[in-house]
C-alpha cells in the first residue's frame, strides 16, 4: 500500500508558506514533486474543507457546509463537533477497509470528533491521552491557541511515523497564529519554520512517502465587520443569517466574523425584495439564490439557506453590536477571497496539472 502524509496547515494563505519561509520543503519539491497554488472549496472554512480534503469530494457529496448548523423547520441550531455529519467516506476509512493502518493528528479536538472514524491512531493536542504521549515520546501539549501547538502536532506526526509507520497520516494545525499575525510576522514565520524542519525529518526517515502540504482556507485582514442580521431586520426582513464559519474557537474570530452568510427567509414572500436589498447593499459583494450557489460551488442546495451572501476582500459578516464596526484587529476568512491556498507535493500520485483544488489530493490517490 502507498504511504501518504497529508498535512493541512489551518488558514495558511500562500503568502505564509514560501521558498523563503520553508526552504527545505521547497528544495525537496524541486527534486521530487512540485509547488503551486490551488483553490479550496466554498465556503472557505475549516470543517467544509477538511471534509473535501479527506474524501476527495465536493460539499454536495460530503454534506458538510459549515462549522455550525441551523434547521429552519425545527429551529434547531448548534456546533458541528461530533460524528454523523460527514456523508462521504474518508480516505482514513477507505485505507483502513483496504487493510492499511491510519492516523489522524490534530490541534483542534473537533476534527477528531467529526472525522475520527477510521483512524487507528487519533492524537489531539486539545484532548491529549497520557498513554499515547508515553507511547510516542511526547510532552504534554501546549495551549492550542499558540504557535507551539503547531510544533507539537508536527513533531507528533514525525514520532508517529517513526514508531507506528501508518500507511495514511492526516495531520492538521490550528489557525490561531494566522488569525492574529500577517505573513512576515515572526510568529507566523516560526510556525512555518517548525513545519519545514519536521517535514524534512519525515522525508529523511521515509523518503518514499507521498507528502502533500496544503491548507483548508486562506486568511485576509478585514477592516469592517458588518452585522447583516441586524441590518436586514431593521429593513423589515424576517431572516436568520448563519455564518458557516461560526465555531467555539472565538479566540480566532471574536465576532464569529467570516466572509459568507447563509440567509434563511422566515417569510418566503420577501424573497424578491430581499434579493434586491442584499444585491444593492454596499457591504455585499455578491448574492446568489441557493440553486445558483449550489450549482457554481457544488453545494447541497437544501442546506445553505435561501440566499448565499459574500463579503468583499476587506470586510466580513459578524455578530457585532449595532450594524457595523471598523477594526484593525481582525484577520479572518470565509469569502471567495480566501480560496487561494498553497499545495506542495512530494512524490505525488499524479502530475502537477491534475491538482486544482485541495480535494484533488485524495481524488488522485489510487486507493
Ligand atoms: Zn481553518
Amino acid at each position: 500500500m502507498e504511504k501518504v502524509l497529508i498535512l493541512v496547515i489551518d488558514g495558511c494563505a500562500p503568502e505564509y508558506f514560501t521558498e523563503k519561509t520553508a526552504p527545505h520543503i521547497f528544495r525537496l519539491a524541486k527534486k521530487t514533486g512540485f509547488a503551486k497554488r490551488i483553490l479550496c472549496a466554498v465556503p472557505s472554512v475549516t470543517n467544509v474543507n477538511h471534509a473535501c480534503i479527506l474524501s476527495g469530494k465536493w460539499p454536495e457529496e460530503t454534506g458538510v457546509v459549515g462549522n455550525y448548523f441551523y434547521n429552519l423547520e425545527t429551529g434547531r441550531e448548534g456546533f458541528i463537533e461530533e460524528r454523523g455529519y460527514m456523508k462521504a467516506p474518508t480516505i482514513l476509512q477507505r485505507c483502513k477497509e483496504a487493510g492499511g493502518k491510519t492516523a489522524l493528528l490534530t490541534v483542534k479536538g473537533k476534527i477528531l470528533g467529526v472525522y475520527g472514524d477510521g483512524a487507528d491512531i487519533g492524537i489531539s493536542a486539545q484532548t491529549p491521552d497520557r498513554g499515547q504521549l508515553e507511547q510516542y515520546g511526547l510532552d504534554m501539549p501546549p495551549a492550542i491557541q499558540s504557535g507551539e501547538s503547531t510544533q507539537w502536532i508536527i513533531k507528533a506526526a514525525y514520532q508517529c511515523i517513526k514508531i507506528a509507520d501508518p500507511d495514511m497520516v492526516y495531520c492538521t494545525t490550528n489557525d490561531y497564529i494566522f488569525h492574529h499575525y500577517a505573513p512576515g510576522h515572526k510568529e507566523a514565520v516560526a510556525q512555518i519554520a517548525a513545519i519545514d524542519e519536521y517535514v524534512e525529518k519525515i522525508c529523511t526517515l521515509d523518503p518514499g512517502r507521498q507528502i502533500y502540504i496544503t491548507a483548508d482556507h486562506g486568511m485576509n485582514q478585514k477592516s469592517t465587520i458588518v452585522n447583516f442580521q441586524s441590518i436586514a431586520e431593521r429593513a423589515g426582513f424576517a431572516v436568520y443569517c448563519l455564518p458557516p464559519l461560526k465555531d467555539r474557537y472565538v479566540e480566532n474570530h471574536i465576532y464569529q466574523e467570516g466572509g459568507m452568510l447563509y440567509v434563511f427567509l422566515k417569510d418566503k414572500s420577501q424573497a424578491a425584495a430581499f434579493f434586491d436589498f442584499a444585491k444593492n447593499h454596499h457591504h455585499v459583494e455578491q448574492v446568489l439564490p441557493k440553486e445558483e450557489a449550489a450549482e457554481i460551488y457544488h453545494l447541497p442546495a437544501g442546506r445553505i439557506g435561501d440566499y448565499v451572501l459574500f463579503s468583499g476582500k476587506d470586510s466580513a459578516f459578524g455578530e457585532v453590536e449595532g450594524e457595523c464596526i471598523t477594526t484593525d484587529a481582525s484577520r479572518t476568512h470565509g469569502s471567495l477571497h480566501e480560496r487561494d491556498i498553497p499545495l506542495v507535493a512530494l512524490n505525488p500520485a499524479a502530475s502537477e496539472e491534475k491538482y486544482l483544488y485541495n480535494k484533488d489530493i485524495v481524488a488522485r490517490l489510487s486507493l
